[in-house]
């Protein structure tokens, strides 16, 4: 291994013992930026690495808000400002029970490289509460993003930092924030957030977006092969935004989605009709954050307790729903079943260790940095309307998603070429994500 690549990456481990979802990315990233190191001796000389992989500012806060019952409870919120070389902070906010800082700084680190890849001027940030949505009511949910923004109003702005949703935060939550930032900064700044609603300055197309731009991605990746999407089969995890505008796409394009999954298990399809997808919808707004009630509405068998990998016969699996949702043992699953591709939705869903079994078995992974940027990607086209005081029609933002995504696809085979790494997805990601970045950053002297 490249000997200053070697000794970031302990460094970093040394400093974060108690942050294995942040350690993971950095180690899987840095890996493969090894060529760039090889080949650019003066980013050591500037120590560049160690300054990417230290986020520019970590906030963390107090977040009060009060039930239905009118009892207080007290959750933690999080900004973090990781990478501000190329644009101004990007990134969403995960509402979860899962959420500490190590979560939002693997998210903030992935999406500096993400956003970069894109092609649009955003940096990277990411943030959130450890605040479970489930269950909540519709008040109870209000006063949460209420407080939640009374804290974080101060730390952003349409130029400084602009969060977005991820897990457990869509449409209504982001309806909340904003309506919160605009009472107190008595300023219409309506560029501040994106995934906002249309009446109020959101864009056509973002909620689709990252599921359509995950299969835009894809497509390109199967061109490449010398495939056509039409009648194959796609294994898909999650019911929640991202796997809904996933699913929506391969329907239309004749692909056949096979699975959907939730926390409780899975249900095995054979194509789903507009009022399954439509469904999917509904039960991300119950919060109810159960995928059996999809099969007792349309009578599908039902897996209780089980993920489709390995499971489920498909020609390309995609996990739609969270990190590290492909294990060792998944993987394992995976090869022995026969399926050659995984295409990544969801941020980081592959452990590196299954990551390199996958890779070592000849299963060509495609990495969720790239595939599902077309999220961010709509974002970025959202500020600039923000900014222009207009509105695009859906064909328009469609169609730049489409160019955004065979861009990205496209800088990853230069990246791949420019460097001798064959055709990796992850590396040529990784490198092609990297490239901007180091670029300004080298520019901008040591900040
Ligand atoms: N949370 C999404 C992501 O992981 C979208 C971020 C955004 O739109 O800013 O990329």
């Amino acid at each position: 291994m490249n000997s200053y690549v070697e000794k970031v990456i302990s460094e970093t481990k040394k400093k974060y013992p108690c942050q294995p979802e942040f350690l993971q990315t950095v180690e899987e990233v840095l890996t493969s930026l090894e060529p760039a190191f090889d080949k650019h001796p003066e980013y050591e000389a500037n120590a560049l690495l160690e300054r990417l992989v230290e986020p520019e500012r970590e906030i963390k806060f107090r977040v009060v808000w009060s039930d239905d019952q009118g009892k207080p409870h007290v959750n933690n919120g999080y900004r973090v400002q990781f990478n501000s070389a190329i644009g101004p902070y990007k990134g969403g906010l995960r509402f979860h029970p899962s959420v500490n800082l190590s979560i939002i700084k693997f998210l903030g680190f992935e999406q500096t490289f993400k956003n970069s890849l894109t092609g649009l001027p955003m940096g990277g940030g990411k943030g959130g509460a450890d605040f479970d949505p489930k269950g909540k009511s519709d008040g109870e949910i209000m006063r949460f993003c209420q407080a939640f923004m009374t804290e974080l109003y101060r730390h952003i702005g349409p130029k400084v930092d602009v969060p977005a949703g991820d897990l457990g935060v869509g449409g209504t939550e982001i309806g909340y924030m904003f309506g919160q930032y605009k009472r107190i900064r008595n300023a219409y700044e309506n560029g501040v957030l994106t995934g906002k609603g249309l009446s109020y300055g959101g864009s056509l197309i973002r909620p689709e977006a990252t599921g359509f731009g995950a299969v835009y991605f894809f497509n390109e990746v199967l061109k490449h092969e010398g495939k056509d999407i039409k009648g194959m089969r796609f294994a898909l995890s999650g019911f929640g935004n991202v796997a809904w505008g996933a699913a929506k796409k391969l329907t239309e394009l004749g692909a056949t989605v096979v699975s959907i999954s939730g926390p409780d298990g899975y249900v095995a399809l054979n194509g789903m009709t507009d009022e399954m997808i439509d469904f999917m919808l509904e039960m991300r707004a119950s919060r109810r954050d159960c995928c059996k009630d999809f099969s007792d509405k349309f009578g599908v068998p039902f897996f209780a307790g089980k993920k489709p990998w390995g499971n489920v016969d498909a020609d390309v699996y995609m996990p739609c729903a969270c990190q590290n949702e492909i294990t060792l043992p998944d993987a394992e699953a995976i090869v022995t079943k026969g399926v050659h591709y995984v295409n990544e939705v969801s941020n980081m869903p592959t452990t590196n260790e299954a990551m390199a079994y996958l890779r070592d078995h000849g299963v060509l992974l495609a990495p969720s940095k790239a595939v599902n940027a077309g999220g961010v990607s709509v974002s970025g086209l959202e500020m600039t309307q923000n900014s222009e005081r207009l509105s695009w029609t859906a064909e328009q933002v469609d169609d730049m998603l489409k160019s955004i995504m065979k861009g990205i696809h496209t800088s990853i085979v230069d990246a791949c070429n420019a460097y001798g790494v064959g055709y990796d997805l992850v590396a040529g990601a990784n490198l092609a994500g990297f490239k901007k970045v180091a670029e300004a950053m080298m520019a901008q002297g040591w900040v």
